[in-house]
């Protein structure tokens, strides 16, 4: 049976990751996980429980209650809090606002990376997310780091938002992508950064059919490696 491969793929808010990452999974047959969205679904969870962000002891005591679980679905993983369905409400503005902060406490890193360790087992997984080359995976077959300037990433996120149906103002999503790039690489514990081993990708000129393109003969590239070493 042919090797089933593991790939990571990092980058900034709005690079194209979890659409290309979608992609290159459904071409190969393996399972996709949008570990961003697992973070946005305990962000959800300290919202509801009306706790502050900042008291990351208060945050954590909720997070450890909770269960994340993702399903594959039409359009990218169906997320799961505590056994409801919660896909559409992390993408809200209030859920965005407040996950880098969320993201930042340990604690609650610890709790996710078991579990999306757990979840990439033997391979054939596409993993998404900020860390996944660096430290969640940092023995992936192939590591990808997605980028593109913050106006045409901004841009993106806008018509993506309204093709969902939900009020959008550029600036706003802008101003947004911009704090979690900070927040994001400056945080203590796994910042966003570019493992050593990784393909850089910026993807502002490109098409998302030439970006999975791309991707998917790196991966063909690194089927055949495999089979060599
Ligand atoms: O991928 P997405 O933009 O939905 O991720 C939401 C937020 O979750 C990121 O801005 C980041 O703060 C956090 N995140 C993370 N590590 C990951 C995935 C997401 O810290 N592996």
């Amino acid at each position: 049976m042919e090797k089933q491969l593991v790939i990571a793929i990092d980058g900034p808010a709005g690079a194209g990751k979890s659409t290309v990452a979608r992609k290159v999974a459904e071409a190969l047959g393996y399972l996709y996980i949008d570990t961003g969205a697992m973070y946005r679904a305990l962000t959800l969870a300290v919202l509801r429980a009306g706790v502050p962000v900042e008291d990351a002891a208060a945050v954590t005591s909720v997070v450890e209650r909770c269960r994340v679980d993702l399903q594959p679905g039409p359009n990218g993983n169906r997320v799961f809090l505590n056994g409801e369905e919660v896909t559409d409400e992390i993408r809200t503005l209030a859920v965005s606002n407040a996950v880098s902060q969320v993201a930042a406490i340990p604690e609650v890193r610890q709790h996710l990376v078991t579990q999306q360790r757990r979840l990439a087992g033997a391979g054939g997984v596409v993993m998404d997310g900020r860390d996944i080359g660096t430290v969640v995976l940092p023995n992936a077959d192939l590591k990808i780091f997605l980028t593109a300037s913050l106006d045409e990433r901004a841009r993106r996120r806008y018509l993506e938002t309204r093709a969902l149906g939900h009020d959008s103002d550029l600036e706003e999503i802008r101003r947004n992508l911009e704090e979690r790039d900070r927040l994001d690489s400056g945080r203590a514990v796994s910042p966003l950064r570019i493992a050593e081993d990784a393909v850089v990708i910026d993807t502002t000129d490109w098409t998302v059919e030439q970006v999975v393109t791309h991707v998917l003969r790196l991966c063909r590239r690194r089927l055949k490696e495999c089979c060599t070493e």
